[in-house]
């Protein structure tokens, strides 16, 4: 049996986590590509008008993968951090079935419709059964999957306090969800832009999720989606340590656009340039303003330094 892990969404979020555990169970699986403009282009096509552009991309990568594996890897995950997630991930399942009933998809998932780990970790037992794993087995390879993830996240955010600490350029505190900075199509324009322009791009969501989100009520008491707790967590930890903030975000996104609104009244000690990406072609217009918004970087700066 062969699974297919599109590189969507909560892929960006977990990677380690899933590929780990279907190593150590012995599971075959096959990831889709980094996305690409094709990709996009058969996301867009598949997607009714008011799907965002990440379920977009989802849907461009299935499309890839669903000739080339048995099952389509595509969890049903209700809560992030203690808080709620955007609905479109409680939805996923349907939508993706729904726009491939034609092609008979097959779906492996685990529902966690709970908070914390033991929910979680029941539902991969479900999972692991499904595949046919043995109690040991499924048990080991979460165990293990569970250390990489945080290993991995533990490793991302202390080199990037140090990268913080030690840089002398420009930082940009780029607030984005970890889907759309990690994505090659939405999130590479816009840090290869920001190095071109010898600045250093630091990422909210790099940063521990839970110091963040302890902090996220300096901004707002009352924000309900985790993710968003936790990059604006981020903003409230860390806006004194940066020169400005670049919030990413893709079109139409109901959650964003409450919280960058938010964020620009609230936040204003600093310079804030938000960038909504859709599934247009090229990225001119995108390194103009970021060119047009370093300048007014530099020109603080050099104000600053007398
Ligand atoms: S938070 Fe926004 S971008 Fe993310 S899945 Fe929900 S609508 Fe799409």
């Amino acid at each position: 049996m062969k699974i297919g892990i599109p590189r969507a969404l909560l892929y960006y979020k977990y990677e380690k986590f899933w590929t780990t555990f279907f190593d150590q169970a012995g599971i075959e699986y096959v990831l889709s590509p980094v996305t690409t403009k094709d990709i996009v282009t058969r996301g867009e096509s598949l997607a009714i008008d008011e799907a965002c552009l990440p379920t977009k991309i989802l849907l461009g990568h299935i499309d890839w993968l669903i000739d080339k594996c048995d099952y389509v890897f595509l969890p049903r995950v209700e809560y992030a951090y203690r808080a709620q997630m955007c609905t479109k991930f409680l939805a996923q399942i349907d939508l993706v079935r729904n726009t491939f009933r034609d092609r008979k998809i097959q779906l492996l998932f685990y529902n966690c419709f709970k908070k914390g780990p033991r929910a979680e970790f029941k539902a991969f037992k479900k999972m692991g059964k499904f595949l046919g794993l043995k109690n040991a087995v499924i048990k080991d390879a979460y165990t293990k999957a569970r250390q990489a993830q945080q290993y991995f996240e533990m490793f991302r955010s202390q080199h990037q306090l140090e990268v913080l600490k030690e840089t002398k350029k420009n930082k940009v505190l780029v607030v984005a969800h970890a889907y759309n900075i990690g994505d090659k199509f939405i999130g590479e324009p816009i840090l290869r832009t920001l190095r071109q322009l010898n600045c250093e791009p630091i990422l909210a969501e790099y940063f521990d999720a839970y110091e963040c989100i302890h902090q996220a009520h300096e901004i707002s008491k009352t924000l309900p989606w985790g993710y968003n707790q936790h990059l604006v967590g981020a903003i409230a930890k860390y806006r004194d340590d940066v020169d400005g903030i670049v919030i990413l975000t893709t079109f139409p996104c109901g959650p964003d656009s409450m919280v960058n609104e938010m964020i620009t009244r609230k936040v204003k000690d600093k310079p804030i340039l938000v960038l909504t990406m859709d599934t247009q072609d090229g990225t001119a217009g995108l390194e103009t303003r970021l060119e047009s918004y370093v300048d007014i970087l530099n020109f603080k700066k050099e104000h600053r330094n007398g």
